[in-house]
């Protein structure tokens, strides 16, 4: 029982842990769009006009120059730089020669366009996948989020464009997401569902790592009017505020908040500054990236993997999990991580893999899940043993992945009061596409349960500010103070999966 208690309270934040242009689609029309395009009409068009030129300079680079006392930098030379934002463009300008009108716009938006400056061809490395593959470039592994295809259907990208309208309605003029106080910004009648504040850092994080999923930087121009509050909100503004909240954060050291329950919180923070910075960031947003990955290089045990605080001597496969998505996409940003950082992650992976089934344990061999009491077990940890093996090393015929696969495809979501686990449905999701790619027999019957059980209890212009968001209080961690923060972004990030990375065989067939 001991055991059993301490497993459940090493899980609190297991929850937390855990990618709009949607701003294409008019919200009003959620009814009539079904009348004007088919369900399964993919791929998107995607928010060209969200695609805009690093240069000039990053918007957030002149504030955080400001701050720290340091003159201006000037702007560097193209070839560099600029190679993504440059690329992004030739893209935006082929889709757009290529491609029929977009179904829709804002109506009110005030749109800038990122064509006409594009001379520059693609650079190595575009389509590596997690940078593991024969390329250094920058942008590659995130250069989906600006296709927004893969899979996407009309469906999934309503739901990503509520869900991150939601989170912009309750986003505090400072930059951050109060899990507790998002309530403080509600329209009308106030949505329920706080959560816990000790987890502020993790989720403001999590909530920036949706809009940068679905393509949206401190550059983007697109604004809009929130139907609930009647504010205008600019969505490069929601993205620069919450960059610089988190890097307001930062300590010496380089952590990101707080020490509670520090590597959830510090590796989702730093996987946000790490995506900002790969997305257009300049010098000073690399330079808090590069010391918040430091930090949680810094937080792993020496030789293994990591748990709640730093190098504590034990290790946890969820903890573990959240910091290689951190360091692994500082690597794909050009910050520097070590590949000793990757042994250690692979030793500990090793020793909770079992070698005749496969699966990926919690922190023990066979342990594939965390039992809370009332809910049923998923095996959530394969999900993440899958993530991880992919990520660090693209390896999708690694031994363990395959039944993990298999364990995956026989507990698929469905929406029941004991079942419902977003963590899983997210880790599961991102999983399965990495495993298998948009045609995988798996991921496709996953793809499906996933769309009936999340899409439906999503809440709609009907149900007041709410609309966009998921209740939190039926997950089954909601009882570890998650709240409606969590359950919106990290659901939000479930349907950005088909564009927030290249997939490994997608990479692979391209080549
Ligand atoms: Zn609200």
């Amino acid at each position: 029982m001991r055991n059993l208690a301490k497993t459940i309270r090493g899980l609190s934040w297991i929850g937390i842990a855990c990618g709009v242009h949607g701003w294409v689609f008019l919200i009003l029309s959620l009814c009539a769009w079904r009348e004007l395009v088919p369900e399964e009409s993919g791929p998107f068009l995607p928010l060209a006009s969200a695609i805009t030129p690093r240069f000039p300079l990053d918007p957030i680079e002149p504030e955080l120059r400001r701050r720290s006392g340091r003159p201006a930098e000037s702007p560097p030379e193209s070839e560099d730089l600029g190679s993504l934002y440059d690329w992004v463009t030739v893209e935006a300008e082929h889709r757009a020669e290529a491609a029929p009108p977009p179904r829709a716009t804002i109506p009110d938006s005030e749109s800038g366009s990122a064509r006409g400056r594009s001379t520059v061809t693609r650079s190595p490395g575009l389509y590596d996948v997690m940078g593991t593959g024969g390329g250094a470039g920058r942008g590659g592994a995130f250069a989906g989020r600006f296709r927004r295809g893969g899979g996407a259907t009309t469906a999934t990208e309503k739901a990503v464009d509520a869900g991150l309208r939601w989170l912009a309605r309750h986003q505090a003029p400072d930059g951050h997401w109060s899990p507790a106080r998002f309530c403080d910004h509600c329209a009308g009648a106030k949505c329920d569902g706080p959560g816990d504040d000790r987890h502020e850092t993790g989720l403001t994080g999590l909530a920036l790592l949706a809009f940068l999923g679905a393509g949206f930087t401190p550059a983007s121009r697109e604004t809009y009017v929130d139907l609930h509050s009647g504010k205008r909100i600019a969505t490069g503004d929601v993205v620069r505020r919450a960059i610089l909240w988190l890097i307001g954060e930062q300590q010496p050291d380089g952590r990101v908040g707080g020490p509670v329950r520090e590597t959830y919180n510090h590796s989702i923070a730093a996987l946000a500054l790490s995506e900002a910075y790969a997305l257009g960031g300049g010098g000073a947003l690399r330079e808090a990236a590069q010391k918040a990955i430091d930090y949680v290089i810094l937080l792993q045990n020496p030789y293994r993997g990591w748990r709640y605080t730093k190098k504590c001597g034990d290790n946890d496969t969820s903890n573990s999990g959240f910091a290689l998505m951190a360091l692994k996409s500082g690597d794909l940003s050009g910050l520097v991580v070590g590949s000793s950082t990757y042994d250690g992650a692979r030793a500990w992976l090793d020793s909770v893999t079992d070698e005749n089934y496969g699966g990926t344990g919690y922190n023990a061999k066979g342990q594939l899940c965390v039992t809370v009491p009332g809910f049923k077990d998923h095996p959530t940890m394969p999900a993440v043993g899958i993530m991880c093996r992919v990520f660090m090393d693209r390896a999708p015929s690694h031994p363990s992945i395959r039944p993990s696969v298999w364990m995956l495809a026989a507990d698929l979501p469905v929406w029941k009061p004991t079942e419902i686990d977003y963590y899983y449905w997210y880790y599961g999701s991102l999983a399965l596409y990495q495993a298998q790619g948009p045609e995988g027999p798996e991921w496709k019957k996953w793809n499906a349960a996933l769309k009936t059980a999340l899409l439906p209890h999503q809440h709609g212009m009907n149900d007041g500010c709410a609309d966009g968001s998921w209740d939190p209080d039926v997950d089954k961690w909601a009882h570890r103070g998650t709240g409606r923060v969590y359950s919106t972004a990290l659901n939000t990030l479930t349907f950005e999966v088909y564009y927030r990375y290249e997939t490994a065989f997608g990479v692979e067939k391209r080549k």
